[in-house]
């Protein structure tokens, strides 16, 4: 009888690896060791939702899904559909031979930025003016919870990219041209994974549990040093210059226990990121002792194109070769595991390779507790767009706005405006935008306009803040004798850039869209007038900085537009400082803080003050 149930419950149905209280590496080695080919390959492999279903996760052990730009199950889906959705994939992978969990990972770069409903932060330039490192770990600590609500587990953040020349098109995803201050900006990953332990061992991966969410600094390495600010461009700079601006913030987010790190398309001095050995391999797992996982970028490999004739099957072998462990693939997933599996079958690529890439994202999942914790918890689902996190979004936009004009010279400063005052007009393209507050990477992958989610406007704002007596009206594009015959006490004009993400983004000439420029040169013309810049970057000012009576860099605040008027009405005083150099022309660009030719029109760190309640 013994004998039988030894046999039936004892030793053969121990399984090491499903002992949660085995320590991490034992279980990872035990996994590993019970794992065909195919199923690391599956583990390496990250497809996009739409190209998913339960059938193909189980079918190639499928190791990871992402949601890219704007890829949602719905516009408007609720947490709790987004945790279904999420389920069902789970429970997919759970149902396989190993049963391994899938992580899901998602572009949460200013809140959960995808989903409708979730708070919107301001984008990273503005969270670079508030100097305030604190306040960016605690937005990371309420956006784990805003993903964790959907069920989501790993965030395609922070970028940590050292933005060199503004019209890089990903500028406002930097928290700053310095990277001192880009190194302090990396608390957003103990905020997003939780405090490391006391002791930690930088470079090992760290996720303290079920409401804190797998980090990704991200694009290693160089991107934000790109030749003309060209999206995915080549960084040509010597070895001293990369390692002094490019890398000190990957050693911070790995001393703070930074899962992973996502490679990035540039290049550096002609050999893109994606197959660089050296840095990959070298440097970041060698040097920097880096256990957690690397993923590509999107399609990050298929743009591998030298040397010349270099096709798809090459990039796969340069780049699993170079050492990235995760592929976000993300559409073509049977061509890749094919093309990988051939080329360990044929030897090209050692199996030592692929287990050293599934031994790291295995670790992450053991450390993070996935396979305790595989499931989405619907206790967390009334964290999406809460309002403890909408005050703290609000305080955020207070802290980054930066005062660069405050009153003409020989005038009395316009800011802090009075709550009371007859009327008052509220104009530009940017003042009931909700769209164009936030810019890109939300809802949509290019951003959008109007009211794409839930949030308040800098007009809705201004009806709130001021007092009942004064009448606010709105023209989006007044002509002068409307404001000029209108009886305004004084104007706010709100203007600034449309939307763009990547690419798109990236403008040679950096200036406002019209019919920015002309409004404010209209409403400010006729009557005092604080004009309040959106924007994700320094953009041309100069020409109309005359008119206006004060001026205000808002960046792409988020869905907290009362965070404006708390300080334009004077219940905070401003105390952001420019996490850039703002130009004079574009034709001084690249310039930032220490070249031997500055001569901006503010300097990094420039930024007025008023009167107003502290913090
Ligand atoms: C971007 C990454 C992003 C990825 C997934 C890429 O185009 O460069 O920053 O994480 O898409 O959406």
């Amino acid at each position: 009888l013994l004998l039988f149930w030894s046999a039936a419950y004892g030793d053969a149905q121990y399984v090491l690896y499903k002992d949660a209280s085995k320590p991490v590496e034992a279980r990872v080695a035990d996994l590993l060791g019970r794992m065909t080919l195919a199923e690391k390959i599956g583990q390496m492999t990250q497809i996009e939702r739409l190209v998913a279903s339960p059938d193909v996760l189980k079918n190639y052990f499928i190791g990871s899904l992402l949601s890219g730009g704007g890829s949602v199950p719905r516009k408007q889906a609720t947490a709790a559909e987004w945790m279904s959705m999420i389920s069902d994939f789970q429970k997919a992978c759970l149902s396989t031979r190993l049963g391994i969990p899938m992580i899901y990972g998602i572009d949460a770069v200013h809140g959960h930025n995808n989903v409708y409903g979730a708070t919107i932060f301001p984008h990273n330039v503005g969270l670079g003016a508030t100097r305030d490192p604190d306040l960016v770990k605690r937005i990371g600590a309420a956006t784990a919870l805003e993903v964790r609500a959907t069920g989501i587990q790993y965030a395609f953040a922070p970028c940590i990219a050292v933005c060199r020349n503004p019209k890089w098109g990903r500028c406002y995803e930097s928290y700053s041209e310095d990277h001192r201050i880009v190194q302090a900006m990396t608390e957003l990953i103990p905020g997003l994974q939780g405090d490391v332990p006391q002791n930690f061992a930088s470079g090992m991966p760290y996720v303290a549990g079920n409401n804190k969410v797998a980090a990704c600094a991200k694009h290693y390495v160089g991107d934000g040093g790109t030749q003309n600010g060209i999206n995915e461009n080549n960084t040509v700079i010597d070895r001293k210059g990369l390692m002094t601006i490019h890398m000190p913030a990957y050693l911070d987010a790995l001393r703070k226990g930074v899962s992973t790190v996502m490679i990035s398309y540039s290049s550096w001095n002609g050999i893109k990121m994606h197959a660089n050995h050296e840095l990959i391999t070298g440097f970041l797992k060698g040097k920097l002792n880096f256990k957690g996982f690397t993923i590509s970028d999107w399609e990050g490999i298929d743009r591998i194109t030298s040397p010349p004739g270099a096709n798809y099957s090459y990039s796969v072998q340069a780049s699993i070769l170079a050492g990235i462990d995760m592929i976000m693939v993300p559409n073509n997933y049977q061509n890749f595991i094919t093309i990988l599996t051939g080329h360990v079958n044929s030897g090209l690529i050692p199996m030592s390779r692929i287990d050293d890439a599934v031994t790291r994202i295995l670790r992450v999942k053991f450390t993070m507790g996935l396979f305790e914790n595989p499931m989405p918890d619907p206790s967390l689902a009334d964290q999406l767009g809460k309002q403890e996190h909408r005050d703290l979004a609000r305080e955020a936009v207070r802290k980054s706005l930066v005062l660069l004009k405050n009153g003409k010279p020989g005038d009395a400063p316009l800011l802090p405006l009075p709550k009371k005052a007859t009327k008052i007009l509220v104009a530009g393209s940017h003042a009931d935008n909700l769209g164009y507050q936030c810019g890109g990477w939300t809802i949509e992958w290019q951003g959008d306009t109007g009211r794409i989610t839930i949030g308040t406007t800098i007009l809705d704002a201004v009806k709130a803040a001021v007092d009942p007596s004064t009448t606010v009206v709105f023209a989006e594009n007044p002509d002068a004798d409307f404001v000029k015959n209108g009886g305004f006490s004084y104007a706010i004009v709100a203007v600034g850039e449309h939307p763009y993400t990547e690419t798109k983004g990236d403008s040679m000439n950096l200036t406002i869209p019209d019919p920015g420029p002309s409004t404010v040169q209209t409403v400010c013309g006729a009557v005092r007038c604080a004009t309040v810049l959106i924007s994700g970057r320094p953009v041309v000012i100069q020409p109309f900085l005359g008119p206006m009576d004060a001026l205000v860099a808002a960046w792409l605040p988020g869905t907290e537009g009362l965070g404006i008027t708390d300080v334009l009405f004077g219940d905070y005083g401003f105390t952001g400082k420019l996490p850039r150099t703002w130009f004079k022309s574009v034709d001084q660009l690249p310039m930032n803080y220490g070249d031997a030719n500055y001569d901006p029109l503010f300097p990094l760190g420039f930024g007025l003050t008023t009167q107003g309640k502290g913090y």
